[in-house]
């Protein structure tokens, strides 16, 4: 399987284009190489451009677990005791217990097709799936990495690589159970395996390499410095207080909650991701903010496990910035995850457009404005139609009745309130199409790969 051959076009003429400054008319964009090398708005288009109705930047997804694409759905049963993330848990270790470096590539390639058809042009992969199915390392530690890296090639889709550090149980140094044996590393283990992890992404386009403690359940404090000390300049993601048991268990070990406690004892600055802040009281949500750090919002999943709602407002209202991923990839959708980050807020606040900036302020623009300059900054990439930035877009079907007569920020609002994922019409990286008409080019052959892979494993 390759990536389609199509050549990349030097330029492309834009009716109406979402630029760092706002939506503006007749956009052209010169691209060299991949990256974008000049934009021009009130231009007029040139012979031999390629015409374009509608395009923003792709969307970057900040928080994936590309094998759980595999499971959705699978735990919508309702169990034996009261169901929670908890008992989910409990399914999402029994479905990966046999999975191989070869499902991991299918598995992942599918999700990556699906996440570039609905607008999500870069991933970042929380990757704790390292070894073997006896918890034994691979021959390469990063085997698994290896089949991410390819499952992005193969796709198109650019990926910020997190290889995550997992040690124990829970707070204080807990013992691993049977169901992490695939996770756990030592400091050193962990070491080799994101150096071997930063080979694999080899000459992967725009690829980043980071890493990512996975919850104060799962390190300790002297993990986190060393951690910390390893990440030099790039991202640095954690899961931290997605669960209220997860809050009360870390009351219990430290007298903190969990953002309270990781602020008053790690350097977290705009290097940090911090991944489901639900449970925050004022003063944690106002000290997150002042960080620069991005809180990694993941609605859909959010929803799915029942973790609760982010203080969106408040957060919001202190300055904080925030991005969206699609998490247990139970539905892989960047409209939706938008959406119900609004309809969450509604919901519960009983108001509408809660996103918006102000009187006037259109929330759909709001939400994209949002969850581009967060995720780009959280996965270290770039996420604008500027100069220097890689030719990745999205191009709204504009034929789409929920489109119709809409300009600009209108254009932002209809497409997540009102179109969803059949608003997209084709989805662009390194200014090759890689979506047409919603569709991926390789999606027939990862299909076919991906069923016979689940036929395996279910
Ligand atoms: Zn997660």
């Amino acid at each position: 399987m390759s990536q389609p051959a199509a050549a990349a076009s030097t330029a492309f003429h834009i009716g109406q284009a979402l630029l760092p400054g706002g939506w503006a008319r007749d956009v052209r964009l010169a691209v060299a190489g991949g990256m974008i090398t000049q934009v021009q708005a009130d231009c007029p288009a040139r012979a031999g451009d390629e015409r374009i109705a509608i395009a923003l930047p792709g969307i970057p997804n900040l928080h994936s677990h590309a094998f759980q694409r595999g499971m959705a759905g699978l735990a919508e049963v309702n169990g034996q005791s009261a169901d929670s993330f908890w008992t989910w848990r409990e399914v999402m270790y029994r479905f990966l217990a046999r999975l191989t470096p070869q499902d991991m590539l299918a598995i992942a390639a599918m999700a990556y097709v699906e996440m570039l058809e609905t607008g999500f042009t870069r991933v970042g992969e929380f990757h704790y799936l390292h070894h073997d199915p006896d918890g034994a390392p691979y021959a390469n530690p990063a085997e698994m990495a290896v089949a991410l890296a390819a499952a992005a090639g193969e796709t198109g889709i650019a990926l910020t690589l997190l290889p995550v550090f997992y040690a124990h149980a829970g707070f204080g140094g807990q013992a691993p159970g049977a169901g992490q044996r695939r996770f756990i590393t030592t400091p050193d283990g962990f070491a080799r395996l994101r150096e071997a992890a930063g080979r694999a992404l080899g000459d992967l386009p725009d690829a980043v390499l980071g890493l990512a403690p996975h919850s104060l359940r799962a390190v300790t404090p002297d993990h986190l410095a060393t951690l910390g000390a390893m990440a030099g300049e790039g991202p640095v993601h954690i899961h931290i207080a997605e669960q209220t048991r997860e809050v009360e268990d870390c009351l219990a070990w430290s007298g903190q909650r969990p953002v309270e406690w990781l602020l008053d004892h790690a350097p977290v600055d705009a290097r940090w991701c911090l991944v489901h802040a639900t449970h925050m009281t004022e003063a944690e949500t106002r000290a997150l903010a002042a960080t620069g750090a991005v809180a990694g919002l993941c609605p859909i999943t959010e929803a799915n496990l029942g973790d609760g709602l982010f203080p969106a407002q408040a957060f919001i209202a202190a300055g904080g910035r925030w991005g969206v991923g699609s998490d247990s990839n139970v539905l892989i959708d960047a409209a939706e995850e938008l959406r119900w980050l609004e309809y969450g807020q509604r919901l519960a606040a009983r108001g509408r457009n809660l996103f918006a900036a102000g009187p006037g302020g259109h929330t759909g623009a709001a939400l994209l404005d949002g969850a581009l300059a967060g995720g780009a900054q959280a996965l270290g990439g770039q996420a604008a139609l500027a100069v220097g930035a890689p030719a990745d877009f999205v191009t709204l079907a504009a034929d789409h009745p929920a489109l119709a007569c809409r300009q600009g920020a209108a254009l932002a609002d209809g497409w997540l309130f009102a179109a969803g994922r059949m608003g997209v019409d084709g989805v662009w990286r390194r200014g090759r199409r890689l979506v047409t008409a919603g569709r991926h080019h390789a999606r027939g052959a990862v299909e076919a790969r991906y069923r016979k892979a689940l036929a395996r494993l279910i």
